[in-house]
């Protein structure tokens, strides 16, 4: 007896006629049907401004380097050459204290750079970083008392840490450290010292995470004792991360930011859903430290990766991200995988 011959799979009569490989054909095709494009000037570029440099090979993450002021306007440069235009601004300060002082120091590292980029590049959105952990000589977001961080004693500093960066030049203020009220603290100090012009990035929904190691090397900011778990956010929480961006927006925030980025992607895309203020993402060090040593061993292609990654945090509804790949992935690198 013949074999038989193996038989076609029926098609169901309504799916038929449907063929989505028809749309992949070609790189045109492809390119006509793409639903979401990342673009380099959605990207911010995290710099870190510092008294002394880094050695030249200091670090096996570059973009975690520390910058002088004129680094740091060099660096805004080559970012503006690739078509990135916008830098968000850690400072590293040569002396801490318990209050973090250096943190509203006119004459601090993210003051000078400020001043200094916006007469070298005026054209560059600056965004200052808000917190006091670089500054602090225990390494918390916020002043202590009874052995835990002081929330309502750390919102002064905080607006006056802010208007510092104001009057320093700088488009936008971000602050990072999760304290109750601190939109609300710096909303009304800007508006009293006569700043209502400058923005608030609100990191609404920071989540205590793994993947901050590296950015805590760079900045020199890892807490002496303890966690940030009583005030960074319980990763295990969407609902309640809503909570926090919706406090933040009636606080008087311009832009609400998810941290970290590629863990958290629900909470963006459920942020996106919910608020009609432009959403932000924080690609962090952890993140940009798995795609680069994965690459350094051959395993991954560092570029596609990146884009994939980004591409995936801006479709899940950030227009804003903040990235350490902004500095490699500017308009003249080679495009779309
Ligand atoms: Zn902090």
């Amino acid at each position: 007896m013949l074999p038989t011959a193996p038989r076609e799979p029926a098609l169901a009569a309504d799916t038929a006629g449907a063929r989505p490989r028809r749309l992949r054909a070609h790189a045109s095709l492809r390119e006509l049907v793409a639903e979401s494009e990342f673009r380099p000037s959605q990207l911010v570029a995290p710099l870190f401004v510092a008294d002394e440099p880094d050695r030249p090979g200091a670090t096996e993450l570059p973009a975690l380097a520390r910058r002088t002021v004129d680094g740091a306007v060099r660096e805004v440069g080559r970012l503006r050459d690739s078509g990135v235009h916008a830098v968000l601004l850690f400072g590293i300060p040569s002396r801490k204290d318990a209050q973090g002082s250096g943190a509203w120091d006119p004459r601090g590292p993210v003051p000078r750079a400020i001043r200094a980029i916006k007469e070298h590049a005026p054209d560059v959105a600056v965004i200052a970083d808000v917190c006091l952990c670089e500054y602090t000589d225990h390494g918390h977001c916020g002043v202590l008392g009874d052995g835990t961080v002081d929330n309502d004693r750390t919102l002064p500093l905080l607006a006056r840490t802010a208007s510092a960066y104001a009057d320093a030049g700088a488009d936008v203020v971000a602050p990072s450290g999760m304290m109750d009220h601190q939109v609300g603290a710096i909303r009304s100090a800007l508006d009293t010292a006569g700043q209502p012009e400058v923005a608030i990035l609100a990191y609404a929904a920071k989540f205590a995470s793994s993947f901050y190691g590296p950015f805590r090397d760079a900045a020199g900011s890892s807490p002496a004792f303890g966690d940030r778990r009583t005030y960074q956010m319980d990763g295990r929480n969407r609902r309640e991360a809503l909570r926090e961006l919706e406090l933040d927006a009636r606080e008087g925030a311009d832009v609400l930011m998810v941290k970290p980025a590629l863990p958290y992607l629900d909470v963006i895309a459920a942020a996106h859903d919910r608020f009609d203020l432009p959403i932000a993402a924080y690609q962090v060090s952890g993140e940009y430290a798995m795609i680069r040593a994965a690459a350094a061993r051959g395993w991954l292609d560092e570029e596609a990766a990146a884009r994939e990654s980004l591409g995936a945090i801006q479709r899940a509804g950030a227009s804003l991200i903040v990235s350490y790949f902004a500095g490699e992935l500017g308009s003249g690198s080679k495009g779309r995988p």
